[in-house]
């Protein structure tokens, strides 16, 4: 596995001749740990077949190392991470009256929904912090997610998160 930082034992760049063609997965890629791994897989394969020799094997333990890793980035620098509300955002009800908004960017794993909002314009409508599901004070309608276990809040484009990304705690599977 390698990085810009630190390329690694079976560096590509390093390794390719002056014309090879070549082509490189980014860990920002969400399909690359998968496609890594089915390499590895394939070329493990055909070590056991006889079709490549046992000094491939150190190449295979990499590639899926490199899957490994890729999917750890993944988790600190997209999947968990990933900006879901904008400072600014306003909170609606469905039909659309304005709740309150969003004090500071919301990523989506931030565990302190609660004092990342304010400026509520409903004078029944919590503080910071407040934990409930009340609806909207002018027609009922709700603005927290009604699903129980649900932190959804509803924007003026919709529920967000509409869902959590794959490799999330909180992920269906
Ligand atoms: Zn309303």
């Amino acid at each position: 596995m390698g990085t810009k930082n630190e390329p690694g034992e079976f560096d590509c760049y390093a390794n390719a001749e002056p014309d090879e063609p070549m082509f490189v997965l980014l860990a920002r890629d969400a399909s690359a740990p998968a496609s890594i791994e089915e390499w590895a897989e394939k070329r493990a394969q055909d070590i056991r077949d006889g079709v490549k020799p046992e000094s491939d094997w150190p190449m295979v333990k990499e590639a899926r190392e490199c899957a490994g890793a890729m999917r750890e980035w993944r988790k600190r620098h997209r999947d968990n991470y990933k900006p879901v509300v904008a400072k600014g955002d306003l909170v609606t009800c469905t039909n659309g009256h304005v709740i309150g908004e969003a004090l500071r960017d919301i990523k989506i794993g931030d565990l302190d929904w609660g004092s990342a909002f304010g400026n509520w314009r409903q004078a029944d409508i919590p503080t910071p912090g407040y934990v409930g599901k009340p609806p909207c004070a002018i027609c009922g309608a709700a603005f927290i997610h009604p699903d129980p276990g649900s932190w959804s809040m509803h924007f003026e484009d919709g529920w967000r998160p509409d869902s959590w990304p794959p490799g999330h705690p909180e992920h269906p599977k």
